[in-house]
């Protein structure tokens, strides 16, 4: 699966619309400290299902609402656009939503999904919130730190069989 485009509006530091096409092979992003680098990466993880609002470095999942400034005010929602490209050369665009007060939303190519939804999406293409493609400042002392059952979900998701294990749940709960 290929990265194909990001889209950003009112995301933590992203507070004005901003689209960034990704290129073919590394992409690397360079700035200042305080710039935006993580949060570029977080809305990444965000897009693609990260329910866990430590790991976005916030309290709440609000927190990654642009929370305004001295001189702008705070934004009443965050969104954020994934494009992505499967081997099969179709382009699927998701989008997560959040709004203060009324929790994440997403649409896959315009329509309503589950979170569940994307989650299969990701985790069939093996890659996804925790996938090990995508590590953040901190995460190789992680990774070192892990428990054997969190080292083996890392492994499952390398491996591409944590789809497996999100439907075997889903047909548990039936
Ligand atoms: P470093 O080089 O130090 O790792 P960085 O480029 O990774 O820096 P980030 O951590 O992505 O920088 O960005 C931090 C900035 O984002 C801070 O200025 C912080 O105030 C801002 N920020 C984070 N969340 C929000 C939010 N909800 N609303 C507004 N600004 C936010
Ligand atoms: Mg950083």
């Amino acid at each position: 699966m290929q990265f194909r485009r990001l889209r950003l509006s009112g995301f933590k530091s992203f507070v004005e619309p901003a689209e960034l096409r990704i290129e073919p092979g590394l992409t690397g992003v360079v700035g200042p400290n305080g710039c935006g680098k993580s949060n570029l990466l977080e809305a990444i993880r965000w897009v693609m299902g990260e329910s866990s609002a430590k790991s976005m470095r916030g309290s709440g999942m609000e927190d990654v609402i642009f929370a305004g400034t001295a001189s702008r005010p705070p934004r009443a929602f965050a969104e954020v656009s994934l494009l992505t490209e499967t081997a099969d050369g179709e382009e699927r665009d998701i989008t997560r939503r959040i709004e203060r007060g009324a929790g994440s939303a997403y649409r896959l190519n315009g329509s309503d999904v589950r979170a569940k939804d994307i989650a299969l999406y990701f985790a069939d293409a093996a890659t996804g919130a925790h996938s090990p493609a995508l590590v953040s400042q901190g995460r190789i002392a992680a990774v070192i730190a892990a428990k054997p059952a969190e080292r083996r979900q890392m492994l499952e998701e390398a491996a591409g069989i944590s789809g497996l294990h999100v439907r075997r749940k889903d047909a548990e709960q039936k």
